[in-house]
């Protein structure tokens, strides 16, 4: 059974369905046993335990919404839910997944062929093949619509890929990267699948990260990468394909970010009742209970807005600026929460034995990654006025 979490202040969870919540509990039981007692030593020692792919991919954790993978009906809301649990745990551990089940998974979902999306999906499914996204660039990040400088040249049945990636998560480890390049034919993004193994591909580790410091983040060089034309994903034909596997996961990292906060909030709760200051706990403080009603105010009202926009994905009504919205405030509300709960540890808050450091470092990272608030802002703003004001 699933456990009400003290952070759901309103029940919102109530609103799965029965197997969904079983699948949850299964998930939250599997985090909690083997994956909480490692973060803190692996996110010091900036590595990324193999334990974490060989027990999630034993949940429902990835490719539920394509046929070639679903093990049963589960929804977008269950997905968000899946994405706030594993960020309560470790906001890494849910980067691992965005990355693997959204960005890789969802750009050969949206993206592939049906002989592609049979061969590839499965596998990725399996962690058989671990994936990554390779989009951002050293001088290209917001901008990538327009501003993308790797170059994809068709050459008979090939297309040889040169250029530069940055920030790519899970490359240093990964099987294929999904690499988007300009086409020097039309001058449009595509999409390929790149086996790491092909000549003329590099990915270097980026060291000395303050936030994420569990998941792995890698510098790409292509030199005369040569990928034969069956590995083009056959719909991306555009940047407008790209967005479309954006706005999948944009929402989900909006839950992760939910999850972020949470995670600092309930270790935050927890010290209050331990910690004694003139003579009793602090939770009986004033100013104390003052923070924490803050704090749960604002993941209250994120988790709603992250509720109603799975819900619409459910139903077919998400659009880009709803994602962006829930993605912007939810990032924004987590950002504050993590920074309250660092307060309410005092000194304490700063170490990581006490878990609030850990999350307050990698909010910093979610906050940026996948559109920055800026970014997802415009895109709000583009709704509301009809007027884009990206260029
Ligand atoms: P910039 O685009 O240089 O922006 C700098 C600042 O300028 C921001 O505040 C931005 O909002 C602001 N700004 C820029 N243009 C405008 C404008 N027109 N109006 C107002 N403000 C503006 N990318 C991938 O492709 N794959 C990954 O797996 C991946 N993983 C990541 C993991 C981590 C930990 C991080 C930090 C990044 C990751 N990224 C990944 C890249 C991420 O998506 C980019 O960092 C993000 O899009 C922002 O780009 P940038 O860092 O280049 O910032």
């Amino acid at each position: 059974t699933l456990e009400p979490l003290i952070s759901d202040f309103y029940g919102f969870e109530a609103q799965l369905r029965d197997h969904e919540k079983a699948a949850l509990a299964a998930l939250r039981a599997d985090l909690e046993q083997h994956i909480k007692p490692i973060v803190n030593d692996a996110w010091d020692k900036a590595e990324f335990p193999r334990q974490i792919i060989d027990v999630l991919h034993q949940h429902p954790t990835f490719g539920e919404l394509w046929d070639e993978t679903k093990t049963g009906d589960y929804s977008a809301l269950y997905g968000g839910w899946t994405a706030l649990e594993l960020a309560r745990i470790d906001a890494s551990v849910a980067t691992y997944v965005g990355v693997q089940n959204g960005l890789a998974m969802g750009s050969v979902g949206v993206c592939g062929s049906p002989e592609q999306r049979a061969e590839w999906l499965p596998k990725l499914r399996s962690g058989e093949v671990i994936g990554a996204f390779g989009l951002t660039e050293p001088l290209s990040g917001s901008d990538s619509a327009q501003g993308l400088r790797t170059t994809a040249t068709p050459d008979g049945d090939d297309w040889v890929l040169n250029g530069q990636k940055r920030w790519i998560g899970n490359a240093t480890f990964s099987d294929i990267t999904i690499i988007w390049a300009k086409s020097t034919e039309d001058g449009q993004v595509k999409g390929f699948i790149v086996p790491t193994d092909t000549p003329g591909y590099v990915a270097t580790k980026i060291e000395r990260k303050q936030a994420l410091r569990i998941v792995q983040n890698a510098d790409i060089t292509l030199t005369d990468v040569r990928v034969p034309n069956s590995l083009k994903l056959t719909n991306a034909e555009s940047f407008k394909n790209t967005a479309g596997v954006l706005r999948l996961t944009r929402a989900e990292v909006a839950w992760a970010a939910v999850g972020t906060a949470i995670g600092a909030y309930e270790a935050a709760v927890a010290y209050t009742k331990e910690r004694h200051q003139f003579g009793k706990p602090i939770a009986h403080h004033q100013l104390v209970q003052d923070l924490l009603a803050r704090c749960l105010g604002k993941i209250t009202a994120s988790i709603a807005l992250c509720v109603r926009v799975s819900q619409m994905l459910d139903n077919g009504e998400q659009r880009d600026e709803h994602a962006s919205m829930a993605k912007a405030f939810a990032t924004t509300s987590m950002r504050e929460v993590v920074a309250l709960c660092r307060e309410v540890l005092g000194g304490n808050g700063i170490v990581l034995d006490y878990d609030v450091a850990r999350f307050f470092a990698d909010a910093e990272a979610l906050y940026s990654y996948e559109g920055t608030r800026e970014m997802n802002s415009l895109i709000v703003g583009r709704a509301i006025t009809g007027v884009s004001a990206f260029v």
